[in-house]
């Protein structure tokens, strides 16, 4: 039987897998601990415990851990790309990306990914693995570790749709989100979707104070068929209505992604399409020039374009900004990294 991750599992979960192993429960805050405030890697570090609790655990459990393998520092701005491998020979990929205001890690949530973004790298192989919550957190627990410095928000944005990896995403959130672990506020979360709408009203059901991001990119179905094949499962208005009863019952403003491609979805008239279907909605929207894909036929669209899409936006009281594109030079796109590792090792 595979052996239960103990870095996934929540404290109450963790409790009861103690409790299963005839322990007292008290034994659970402090196995919690050493994983997520001393952030050991191995049971024989768990001093506090008896030796034979310690081979109780090595034979029932593990803890779920990666490798840096490759690391790449802008020079232009200091974000820096991690490689990661996993304990099965999976690779993934996370940024952090410096602010004024704190350090944010972007994390990975699958190795691959199925859902078929035209303008995206992480794609084209697929969905190869769903990351365990502890492998989420260890991408933000090795990089804290990495610069000796505090991360202070994170946002599910690497590889993977977080939606479609729900339950480790949502025990990573919480335990993320514990005082016994990183303590984050849920307001310094950021999950983003392409658009799952099902798991975005399941999601509003968890009461959380998350901020989501929904990945939109296009003012109307029919170009948001040729860049999201998930639109023809959720097209707009099924979309666009889980998104307002998200923000109607969270009071939590959405953030709407629009990646910029020349001549698809960044005319002027996309732009005066696209207000009036956000209006009454709290939300922003946040442009983001697209990153050149050399496997797709995607080019950025001109700055003019940009400029003159965010204005007819704001003209409309649509409050729209765009993205300083960070790591420009180290393939900070989401799947860049990992997938030119990837093809060198093929
Ligand atoms: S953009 Fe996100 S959801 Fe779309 S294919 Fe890439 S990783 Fe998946």
């Amino acid at each position: 039987m595979a052996k239960t991750d103990l870095k996934s599992l929540t404290i109450n979960e963790l409790e009861d897998f103690i409790i299963s192993l005839g322990e007292p429960k008290f034994r659970a805050k402090q196995i919690y601990q050493w994983l997520h405030e001393k952030r050991v890697s191995s049971f024989d570090e768990m001093t506090n415990l008896s030796k034979s609790l310690r081979a109780k655990l090595a034979e029932e459990a593990k803890i779920s851990g990666l490798k840096i393998i490759e690391k790449h520092e802008s020079s232009k701005d200091g974000t820096v790309k991690y490689l990661f491998a996993l304990d099965n020979d999976n690779v993934i990929e996370s940024v952090l990306m410096k602010y004024s205001y704190g350090n944010a890690v972007c994390v990975s949530s699958q190795a691959g990914c199925r859902m078929g973004c035209g303008f995206c790298a992480s794609t084209i192989n697929g969905l190869e693995y769903n990351l365990l919550a502890g492998e989420i957190l260890s991408q933000v627990y090795m990089i804290q570790e990495d610069i000796g410095e505090r991360i202070s928000s994170v946002v599910l944005m690497g590889s993977g749709e977080p939606l479609d990896n729900y339950s480790n995403v949502l025990k990573f959130i919480k335990i993320a989100n514990s005082d016994l672990g990183l303590g984050l506020g849920q307001r310094h979360i950021t999950l983003s979707t392409c658009g799952l709408a099902d798991g975005i009203d399941r999601l509003r059901e968890e009461d959380l104070q998350i901020t989501l991001a929904v990945s939109l990119h296009a003012p109307n179905d029919e170009i948001r068929n040729k860049i999201m094949p998930v639109s023809k499962k959720y097209d707009m208005n099924r979309l666009l209505t889980a998104c307002k009863n998200y923000s109607d019952y969270t009071k939590r403003r959405i953030t709407f992604e629009y990646a910029m491609i020349k001549g698809v979805n960044d005319s002027r008239e996309c732009a005066l399409e696209l207000a009036p279907k956000l209006k009454n909605m709290l939300c922003h929207v946040n442009l983001i020039p697209v990153n050149d894909v050399k496997e797709r036929n995607f080019i950025k669209s001109s700055e003019a374009a940009i400029q003159e899409f965010a204005s007819v936006l704001n003209s409309k009281g649509i409050e729209t900004t765009v993205r300083r594109k960070l790591g420009s030079d180290i393939n900070a796109a989401c799947g860049q990294l990992r997938r030119g590792y990837l093809n060198n090792r093929r």
